[in-house]
């Protein structure tokens, strides 16, 4: 990795540490490997990313939203092709025991070489004869292992082959076991998705990079239920869909770009997979995936189950629908949306200051309301208190340290408007508004405050 990068993300990470947007997990104890644990602020846009999801995947589509269970019967997970085949390539150095993903090794160190058309052998033959020093010692590799990503765990209080089950490692089979209730249920007719947003867990090999790679995640899932003639179509229309929701976040458009999987790459059930990247420190990674299923997924549960799980048409005919699912991870979201808006400005005085350009829609805070000094708190907790009660803003108070100090403050946290009260306030009925980004300022009267944030 270039030095700069790793500098320059280490410089991102404490600044979000130090400011309460991300914690160590179980800090007190030295930690847990690559686990990090979200703060009020980062909760605050995660809160506004789901809304918003919700609002523009479900709501305005006239989807539908469940909750399913992180764990279900295990026969779910037989079924979907997790258990068989739910693997990354793992492969070992004797010399220190360290294990890796053998793709993540070709990658690093040969980013041209296409891996997709290589065999598993082939893999293991270039890693053995090509590499001789990895990660900071002498190598001995093993051989190439498939090795299952999900979480083992027990359920009930009898140890055995039985009670072992798992914790999901995607939510979207949630979805696939409940399609026959919910097209029961709310009488839904073709074409409707059903989508969900709830915790996944992996057991990756590596975990790493910050947030974009850990063991534990959320995801944001639809499943898109078709016929097959419409597939293409909502193929497309759905990639264009997932596209412009991380442009509204504010995700900036030179940061992102489309990436549609080859043949090659392809899961043998999918008909084909796009993803949305984003250009991390580390270089382009996968942000969101839109795949087209197919008919895969209710195939493989009716097969398992036993169940028709087939939608009946107007006509009388039955059918199994396609299913194009656009999955997003919400932990790489946040984790481009806090990268995209970090910004170290110069001052003229030759000092900077760190911004985070958050978007409105999801910074942690729209407004803060700030007396210029603590003379004018009480002047300025009763605005404060207003805007609480009677809008739907987001809106912070802070009376401690200079103003200066208190700008700097919420500029850090990517909080776009300030409301300062000052000496004249309680008899003018005057305010002003600084901008963020301009740091430009102001003045309006105290009862346009909130016409003044509903026109912005
Ligand atoms: P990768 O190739 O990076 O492991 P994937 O192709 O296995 O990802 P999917 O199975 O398509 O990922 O999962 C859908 C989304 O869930 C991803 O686009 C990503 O945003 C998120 N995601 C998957 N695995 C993780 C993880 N270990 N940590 C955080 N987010 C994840």
């Amino acid at each position: 990795m270039d030095n700069n990068l790793e500098k320059d993300i280490q410089n991102v990470i404490a600044h979000l540490k130090n400011q309460g947007f991300v914690y160590q997990n179980s800090e007190i104890y030295g930690g847990l490997v690559n686990t990090w644990d979200y703060g009020p602020l980062a909760v605050a846009i995660l809160n506004q990313i789901k809304s918003l999801w919700i609002n523009e995947f479900i709501r305005k589509e006239r989807n539908f939203l469940i909750d399913s269970k992180i764990i279900m019967n295990k026969s779910v997970w037989k079924a979907s092709g997790h258990i068989d085949n739910f693997s990354d390539y793992l492969i070992e150095n004797k010399i220190n025991n360290k294990r890796y993903r053998a793709d993540h090794i070709i990658k690093d160190l040969f980013p041209d070489l296409d891996i997709e058309k290589y065999t598993l052998e082939q893999l293991e033959t270039i890693i053995k004869e090509k590499i001789k020093k990895y990660d900071g010692s002498e190598t001995n590799w093993g051989n190439i292992r498939p090795f299952n990503l999900m979480f083992k765990t027990q359920m009930g209080a009898i140890d055995n082959a039985t009670s072992e089950t798992f914790l999901r490692p995607e939510t979207a089979q949630g979805i696939f076991v409940n399609f026959k209730n919910l097209s029961r249920s709310s009488r839904a007719k073709l074409p409707f998705g059903i989508g969900q947003i709830g915790k996944s867990f992996r057991n990756e090999i590596t975990p790493r990079d910050f947030i974009f790679r850990t063991r534990e995640f959320e995801q944001m899932e639809l499943e898109f239920f078709c016929e097959e003639k419409d597939s293409e179509h909502f193929y497309k229309y759905w990639i264009n869909k997932a596209k412009d929701f991380v442009l509204m976040l504010g995700l900036k458009q030179e940061n992102i770009r489309l990436r549609e999987h080859s043949k090659e790459e392809l899961s043998h059930y999918s008909k084909g997979t796009s993803d949305i990247e984003y250009l991390f420190p580390f270089g382009w990674g996968e942000l969101l995936g839109i795949a087209n299923r197919g008919q895969y997924d209710l195939e493989q549960h009716m097969k398992f189950s036993g169940e028709s799980l087939e939608y009946l048409k107007e006509d009388g005919t039955k059918i199994i629908p396609y299913a194009i699912e656009p999955s997003i991870g919400l932990d790489r979201l946040l984790f481009a949306l806090l990268i995209d808006a970090y910004v170290i400005e110069k001052l003229d005085n030759n000092d900077e200051r760190i911004i985070l350009k958050l978007d409105r829609k999801i910074a942690p805070y729209e407004i803060a309301v700030l007396p210029l000094m603590k003379k004018q708190s009480s002047e300025a907790k009763e605005i404060f208190n207003y805007l609480l009660a009677n809008t739907n803003l987001r809106v912070t108070y802070d009376e401690s340290g200079s103003i200066g100090k208190r700008y700097r403050r919420q500029d850090a946290i990517g909080t776009p408007y300030c409301i300062t009260i000052d000496f004249d306030t309680t008899t003018n009925k005057i305010v002003t508004i600084r901008n963020r980004d301009t740091m430009k300022q102001e003045t309006i009267l105290i009862s346009e405050i909130e016409n003044y944030f509903r026109n912005k």
